[in-house]
C-alpha cells in the first residue's frame, strides 16, 4: 500500500514509516519540520535500505498538500502531524486548535478531493480526562482538561461527523497510552527539541548527564508507592498497531476506536528502578509537588485492538528501558 504519513520525521511517525517500509509499504512523509529534524527521514532510509520521499509542508497548507498527493496518489493516510506539549497548549490554546484542529480541517479536505479516505489518527488516552476507574476501556466517558487534550477530542468528533456525512470514509482512531523507547538500532528515537516534558526522555537525560535530577511530581497518590501510574508502551508495538489499524481499514468499518496500550501499570519509581537495573546509572531524584492537571492511574484495556486488529504489545518494560538508553547514549544530542 502506498501510505502519506503526516508528521513522519516525529517520534512515532518515523517508528511508523520504518514498520511501513519493512514490511514493503510505500511511505511519502509531509512534515513542517516545527519539532522534527529530517535527520530523521535520512537515518530511517538507513535502516531499512529504502527511498522515503519527503516533503516540508504544513498541513495547514492545501496548496503544498494537493501537489503532494497529486504526485504520490497515496491510498490511505496516518495522520501524526501536530502540536503535542500540554503546558504550551495551555499557553498558545489559538496555536493548538489552529495547528491540531484547522491542520486536520485542511488535511481531510485535500484528501477528499483526491479520493483518499483511509485515515488513521493519532489520538490520546488523554481524551478520557481523569478516568473514574482503571483499566479504561473505549467506552469511557470523554473530556478535556487543557487545550491539547480538547484537540485531540474535538478532532476526533470532526472525523465521526465526517463519516457521517460521506461514507467514502473509513478512520481508525487510535488512542495511545505513554509511548517510550526507541527503535533498537538506536539509530531514531524521541529527541524533544527543549527539556523535555516527559518522564522517560528526562530520565534518560539525567542518566547520560544532560540534567542533574529528577523531579517525581508527588508521592501522595492513591497508588502502590505513591507516585504516578502510566500504561507505558514501546514505540515499536505502537508503531505496528497502526500497520493493523491500516488492514483493519480495509473492511470498511466507518469509524473505529481503539486503545493502544499494555494493559500494565507502572509508576515513576518502577519506571526509575527499571532504568536503573538495565543500564547500570544511577538516577538522582527528588519528590516535588504534584504537577497541575496529572492523574493518579492511567491504564488500558486494550482487549479490543487485541480482538479486532489482532495487535497486542510484545515488548516490555525492560526492552523500553534498554531500548531508550541505546537511543541516548549513541546519539546524546539526539539528531544534533
Ligand atoms: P512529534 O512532535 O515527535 O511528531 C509530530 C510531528 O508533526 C513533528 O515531526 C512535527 O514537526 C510535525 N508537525 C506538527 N505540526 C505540523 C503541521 N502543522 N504540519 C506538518 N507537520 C507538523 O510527536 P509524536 O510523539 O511523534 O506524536 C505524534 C502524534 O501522536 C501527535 O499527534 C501526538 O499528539 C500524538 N500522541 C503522542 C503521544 C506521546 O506521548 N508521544 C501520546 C498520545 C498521542
Ligand atoms: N513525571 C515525573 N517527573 C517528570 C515527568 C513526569 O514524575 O519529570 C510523572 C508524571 O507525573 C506522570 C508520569 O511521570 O505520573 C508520566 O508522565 P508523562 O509526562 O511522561 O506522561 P503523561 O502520562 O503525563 O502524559
Amino acid at each position: 500500500m502506498r501510505v502519506l504519513v503526516t508528521g513522519g520525521a516525529g517520534y512515532i511517525g518515523s517508528h511508523t514509516c520504518v514498520e511501513l517500509l519493512t514490511a514493503g509499504h510505500e511511505a511519502i512523509v509531509v512534515d513542517n519540520l516545527s519539532n522534527s529534524s529530517e535527520e530523521a527521514i535520512r537515518r530511517v532510509e538507513a535502516i531499512t535500505g529504502k527511498q522515503l520521499p519527503f516533503y516540508q509542508v504544513d498541513i495547514r497548507d492545501y496548496d503544498g498538500l494537493d501537489e503532494v498527493l497529486g504526485k504520490h496518489q497515496p491510498e490511505a493516510v496516518i495522520h501524526f502531524a501536530g502540536l503535542k506539549a500540554v503546558g504550551e497548549s495551555v499557553e498558545k490554546s489559538l496555536l493548538y486548535y489552529q495547528n491540531n484542529v484547522q491542520g486536520t480541517l485542511t488535511l481531510c479536505d485535500v484528501l477528499s478531493k483526491h479520493g483518499v479516505c483511509d485515515l488513521v489518527f493519532s489520538s490520546s488516552a488523554t481524551v478520557y480526562g481523569d478516568p473514574a476507574s482503571v483499566p479504561i476501556t473505549e467506552d469511557f466517558p470523554l473530556s478535556a482538561t487543557n487545550p491539547y487534550g480538547r484537540s485531540k477530542l474535538i478532532v476526533e468528533e470532526i472525523l465521526r461527523d465526517l463519516q457521517v456525512s460521506d461514507s467514502r470514509w473509513n478512520i481508525a482512531l487510535l488512542r495511545y497510552f505513554n509511548p517510550v523507547g526507541a527503535h533498537h538500532s538506536g539509530q531514531i528515537g524521541e529527541d524533544p527539541s527543549d527539556i523535555p516534558n516527559n518522564l522517560m526522555p528526562f530520565v534518560s537525560q539525567v542518566a547520560v548527564g544532560k540534567l542533574e535530577c529528577l523531579s517525581v511530581f508527588g508521592d501522595d497518590y492513591p497508588t502502590k508507592d505513591g507516585t504516578g501510574v502510566r500504561d507505558y508502551i514501546h514505540v515499536v508495538d505502537l508503531s505496528i498497531g497502526h500497520l493493523r489499524a491500516l488492514e483493519k481499514l480495509q473492511q470498511k468499518p466507518g469509524v473505529v476506536t481503539y486503545n493502544l496500550g499494555t494493559g500494565n501499570g507502572y509508576s515513576v519509581l518502577d519506571m526509575v528502578k527499571a532504568f536503573e537495573e538495565q543500564t547500570g546509572r544511577t538516577i538522582k531524584y527528588r519528590i516535588a509537588d504534584r504537577r497541575p492537571g496529572d492523574i493518579a492511574m492511567c491504564y488500558a484495556d486494550a482487549s479490543q485492538a487485541k480482538k479486532e486488529l489482532g495487535w497486542e504489545a510484545t515488548r516490555d518494560v525492560n526492552d523500553m528501558v534498554r531500548d531508550t538508553w541505546r537511543w541516548q547514549s549513541q546519539n546524546p544530542q539526539g539528531y544534533g
